[in-house]
């Protein structure tokens, strides 16, 4: 896809935009930045850019031979490497150096992009210091991760580095109301939940967040509202005895986004500005029944139950521990 029809991150398209009509683009190049919010296929608009037969403005046409073929993961001159198990090794560096020494076979410039850059191996990532030095000019290296400072110094210094920036919520959420069909209702809470990512937005399962929101309200309301204890005491059974870690895990974020919500509901921010804009009875009355030092408080244990879990604390224990202080 052309850089036209990527989402966000406007002021690296521009930069690149500018860099391939100008012909400056550097050969070593990391693409630093979260995960989900397009690396990659910005990667591959660049390896479509400066290949393409029609390019416009910096950006390709998106319908040409070079172009489709490069969509389609077909062209010879472009290769995406990935790791190998939990490493990029050092037979795959080798490999990678000794293709871009040779022309271009059908464009006009081999691509190279490595996918999760922070996996390459320490001899494997020594091995392409050489390549990264002095590539042919034919050649172009983009290294792709999430964790830029994993690389090490000799590599970050050979490269230039872009940083991607999370899309604002009004991207994400246009994005997803052109490319899927949803109540306007659900796209904006799932382009608010995926926090500027594309890639969690499309891995959110709304029907599966909405239950465990529901299952949330209750122990809140039970706990703030209605001083039932033994429906919170049931939940906290079901939670912690009932329920796989990861899945525990999600139960406890979904309630801190809604706790979140109410305190800044309590801070005097619209309705409609919330993550779950579209409950806003409940959050209204969860947050006029209670301080707003009560959920700083909850807030707190909360994400104190989330790191203990980490460190691999006894999860039924902590769990109980956190629901009997509230
Ligand atoms: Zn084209």
């Amino acid at each position: 896809m052309p850089f036209a029809s990527l989402v966000g991150n406007e002021r690296i398209k521009k930069l690149l935009r500018r860099a391939v009509m100008e012909g400056r683009v550097s050969q070593g190049l990391i693409f630093a930045g979260p995960t989900g919010v397009g690396k990659h296929k910005f990667a591959l608009a660049l390896a479509q850019a400066i290949n393409c037969e029609n390019p416009k403005e910096g950006d390709a046409c998106g319908h040409c031979p070079q172009c489709c073929k490069i969509a389609e993961s077909e062209h010879v001159d472009v290769a995406t490497i990935s790791p190998d198990g939990q490493f990029i090794k050092i037979g795959q560096m080798r490999g990678m150096s000794s293709d871009a020494q040779f022309r271009p076979y059908e464009g006009r410039r081999r691509v190279f992009i490595l996918d999760e850059a922070h996996r390459l191996k320490m001899e494997a990532a020594n091995s392409i210091l050489k390549i990264l030095e002095e590539p042919p000019s034919t050649s172009l290296i983009i290294l792709v991760t999430s964790k830029p400072y994993s690389l090490i110094e000799t590599i970050r210094s050979r490269c230039q580095m872009l940083s991607f920036a999370p899309l604002a919520d009004r991207e994400l959420e246009s994005f997803l109301a052109i490319n899927y069909r949803r109540p306007a209702e659900d796209t904006r809470l799932l382009a608010r939940l995926a926090r500027g990512s594309i890639g969690r937005a499309l891995e959110i399962d709304l029907g599966q967040y909405k239950e465990k929101r529901r299952l949330m309200i209750e122990i809140v309301e039970a706990v703030s509202i209605r001083r039932d204890t033994v429906r919170l005491l049931n939940a906290a059974e079901y939670m912690s005895r009932k329920l796989e870690r990861e899945e525990f895990e999600n139960h406890l974020d979904t309630l801190l986004v809604l706790l979140m919500d109410v305190f800044h509901l309590k801070l005097g921010r619209p309705t409609d500005s919330l993550t779950n804009a579209d409950i806003p009875d409940h959050l209204v009355r969860i947050a006029e029944a209670v301080s707003l030092e009560l959920i700083i408080d909850w807030v707190e244990r909360i994400e104190e139950l989330l790191i203990s879990l980490t460190r691999n604390l006894n999860r039924h224990v902590a769990m109980d521990a956190m629901f009997v202080s509230l």
